[in-house]
């Protein structure tokens, strides 16, 4: 379908700058408001239509753009769309309108008034299940329908009467300068209907307070941060209304051995000064239990070792961490006097430089900085 020209939805020429616009904007944007033609889809067309045509022109980058090279200009980058258009709309009339039309975006606006709310669940999970996966049951207090009166908060055995403000209509017409608009009834928030005798256990709210349990799927590879919704598990609507979600905000706390970078694990440890010189094999944890790693010949602390896939699974994804466990040489302490025999005697036998690389090289580097001083 070919759009229409900007200026001639708004029919302004092509001059018209600034009050001019705005006030040929506004005498469209009244008349195909959506809450005044509310069974209307040619009136929210229409709404769309001069809002965009007054977003691009009262823009003047945009409206060079379509100047230029018509509606191709704007496109492209997306202007045009219902959210700007729904800026353009709040631009002009958010200060005059906001509270008679309730403020809010008019394209996508649903009675939402008596929607539950959703609830936010803080779920500590430890290091192994956050990996793995698993089911954890939760108890929330909530609000749930009330049981007496099945949540209409009618006393059980009377029924709800016509709303008389605005006889079982749910909108009241309201007059505002020239013309008049539909508003969502205020005393009975849009259901046409009053409680007039309210149920003695929630006192009409047609809700009671509970403790709910649950059981919560959490899938493998989660991490603190992350957040699981529940659909429809928040609080019931007052009313009978429709129910709000539960997010489970996962926490996972700092574990003993395991320290967690996103899809990798970390973990320390300690080998003797001998098993680090003559090379052997050690045990290390993983999450699935000990695994052994060879420590070759001369390996020296700090060295890092890599087993793949031993760390943590994205989730929805089958692409698995890996573990990399740093190995510390520890320092023998509290020496008698025959092991320390024993290592002056060793310590002696040292001083070939193939012994020692490391300390040659570094000296060697310290005397030539000394030597060119
Ligand atoms: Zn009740
Ligand atoms: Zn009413």
């Amino acid at each position: 379908m070919s759009k229409r020209d900007y200026y001639d939805i708004l029919g302004v020429n092509r001059n018209a700058q600034g009050d001019e616009l705005k006030k040929a904007y506004r005498k469209l944007a009244m008349k195909y408001h959506p809450d005044r033609n509310p069974d209307d889809t040619s009136a929210s067309e229409k709404f769309k239509e001069v809002t965009e045509a007054y977003e691009i022109l009262s823009d003047p980058s945009k409206r060079t753009a379509y100047n230029q090279f018509g509606h191709r200009g704007v496109e492209s980058s997306g202007f045009g769309s219902d959210r700007s258009a729904t800026d353009a709309f709040n631009d002009v009339f958010g200060d005059i309108f906001g509270d008679i039309f309730g403020g809010g975006d008019p394209f996508s606006r649903q009675r939402r008034s008596n929607r539950g709310s959703d609830l936010e669940f803080s779920l500590i999970v430890d290091l192994e299940n956050a990996v793995k996966g698993t089911t954890e049951k939760i108890r929330i207090p909530t609000l749930a329908t009330c049981g007496d009166c099945s949540g209409s908060g009618a006393e059980p055995g009377t029924q709800p009467s016509s709303c008389p403000s605005c006889n079982g209509a749910g909108q009241v017409r309201m007059q505002q300068g020239f013309f008049s608009i539909s508003q969502t009834c205020r005393q009975c928030g849009g259901s046409g209907k009053v409680i007039t005798n309210p149920c003695r256990k929630c006192r009409g709210n047609g809700r009671v307070e509970k403790t709910k349990t649950l059981s919560v799927k959490i899938p493998a590879g989660v991490d603190t941060g992350d957040r699981i919704r529940l659909s429809g598990e928040g609080e019931v609507g007052p009313s009978g209304g429709p129910s709000g979600d539960l997010y489970v905000q996962i926490r996972v706390p700092s574990h003993e051995v395991f320290e967690r970078d996103g899809q990798h694990l970390y973990c320390e440890a300690p080998i003797s000064y001998v098993d680090a010189a003559l090379g052997s094999e050690i045990e290390i944890p993983t999450l699935d239990g000990k695994v052994k790693i060879k420590i070759p010949e001369g390996t020296q602390t700090g060295k890092l070792f890599r087993l793949k896939g031993k760390g943590v699974k994205k989730i929805r994804s089958s692409a698995v961490g890996d573990l990399m466990c740093r190995v510390i040489v520890e320092t023998p302490q509290k020496l008698d006097s025959k092991q320390k025999n024993l290592l002056r005697e060793l310590g002696s036998s040292l001083k070939d430089k193939k012994n020692t690389p490391m300390s040659s090289a570094w000296f060697s580097k310290v005397k030539s900085f000394f030597d060119n001083k």
